[in-house]
């Protein structure tokens, strides 16, 4: 019976994953790449719960290895998992080359892609390398670790977003299961979507930097109007959930963000909170400021139980945030 080429690549990325994994246990990837993993932390039971591995150095271990195992140079391709080499289309050689590989599953477990992260402070070179858009990896619709997440988000009804691979893998190590990650990326309607099939809660864990700021800020508004409640927590500058679970530990880590987790008001506000007490003007930016985002949702009810909370917290009349809301509604009709 004639495979479907979607099959036939779910069948390679499981090939490729099965490589990666065990070249971790070669000689050379038990010096570079187990050793890379271990300075972070991530001993033999994480990176089987997440299927990482390595990316020998060279051209073509991986092509001459699924060449040898049957696989077709154009599957290869179809799978993002090799290149051509530019200016001579019959050469081609290994998309992802002596870098610890993450893989990417979808919801039911199944390889589809690949990050693949430097080992060295090289600037010259991307941090990350990642699979690119194929017929079984469209990346609007997929949230890295949800397959490992799903469960815990729908028992603990809350799912945590987190920027990047290693932020999902330390916060598994601190015992936190209900945690995803959107790979650096804007949130899509799809992978919204995706959330939404296992809760209607998200808090936000994003980089603790201003670059983590500001998609922070995207990422509510967008999730505001899918219709989630939205939390957020705030890192020390410079630190990311992965950097900042490692340096207080798994116990500190859960209080910080126990304590910590705002709802997007409390978040905004905070973030100009010593501007505001100083200058009225830039008040009335941060009200119209979260005015705007109350007016992303989409349940009226919910709109006006957020309208009377932000004119508690910035001690201003609630009629003056309806009216404000209602300019906002009317424009967007
Ligand atoms: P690490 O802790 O390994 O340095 P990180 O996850 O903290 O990685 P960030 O720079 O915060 O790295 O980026 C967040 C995410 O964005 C990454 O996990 C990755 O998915 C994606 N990313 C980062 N750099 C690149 C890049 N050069 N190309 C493509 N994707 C990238
Ligand atoms: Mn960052
Ligand atoms: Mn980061
Ligand atoms: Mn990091």
């Amino acid at each position: 019976q004639a495979q479907s080429e979607r099959e036939s690549l779910l069948i390679a990325l499981g090939f490729a994953r099965d490589f990666f994994v065990k070249n971790l246990q070669t000689e050379e990837g038990k010096s570079i790449g187990l050793s890379y993993f271990k300075e972070r932390g991530f001993g033999p039971a994480i990176i089987e719960k997440f299927d990482l591995g390595y990316a020998l150095n060279g051209w073509d271990h991986l092509l001459n290895a699924a060449k040898k195992a049957g696989f077709t140079e154009d599957i290869l391709l179809k799978a993002g998992l090799i290149l051509q080499k530019e200016g001579d289309p019959d050469r081609k050689y290994d998309r992802f080359r002596n870098r610890v590989t993450f893989t990417i599953h979808n919801i039911s477990g199944k390889p589809i892609g690949f990050g693949a992260r430097i080992l060295t402070k090289d600037k010259n070179q991307p941090k990350y390398i990642n699979s690119p858009e194929t017929a079984v990896y469209h990346k609007s619709d997929v949230l890295y670790g949800m397959y490992q997440a799903k469960k815990a988000i729908r028992d603990q009804d809350n799912c945590y977003l987190v920027e990047g691979y290693t932020d999902v893998i330390s916060l598994h190590l601190s015992g936190i299961e209900n945690v995803v990650a959107s790979s650096g990326t804007s949130l899509t309607d799809g992978q919204i979507k995706l959330i939404k099939r296992f809760t209607n809660q998200v808090t936000v864990l994003y980089d603790g930097d201003s670059a983590g700021i500001k998609a922070s800020l995207r990422g509510i508004d967008l999730l505001l109007e899918g219709g989630l409640n939205v939390k957020a927590v705030v890192f020390p500058e410079g630190e990311d959930p992965d950097s900042y679970s490692r340096k207080v530990g798994s116990k500190a880590f859960q209080e910080y963000l126990n304590s910590q987790s705002q709802d997007f008001i409390g978040f905004k506000i905070g973030l100009y909170q010593d501007e505001i007490k100083r200058d009225p003007i830039r008040k009335a930016e941060v009200i119209r400021e979260v005015v705007q985002s109350i007016g992303k949702i989409p349940d009226p009810i919910v709109r006006s139980v957020y309208a009377k909370e932000a004119s508690g917290l910035l001690d201003i009349e609630e009629e003056i945030v309806h009216a404000e809301l209602n300019k906002g509604l009317l424009k967007s009709q």
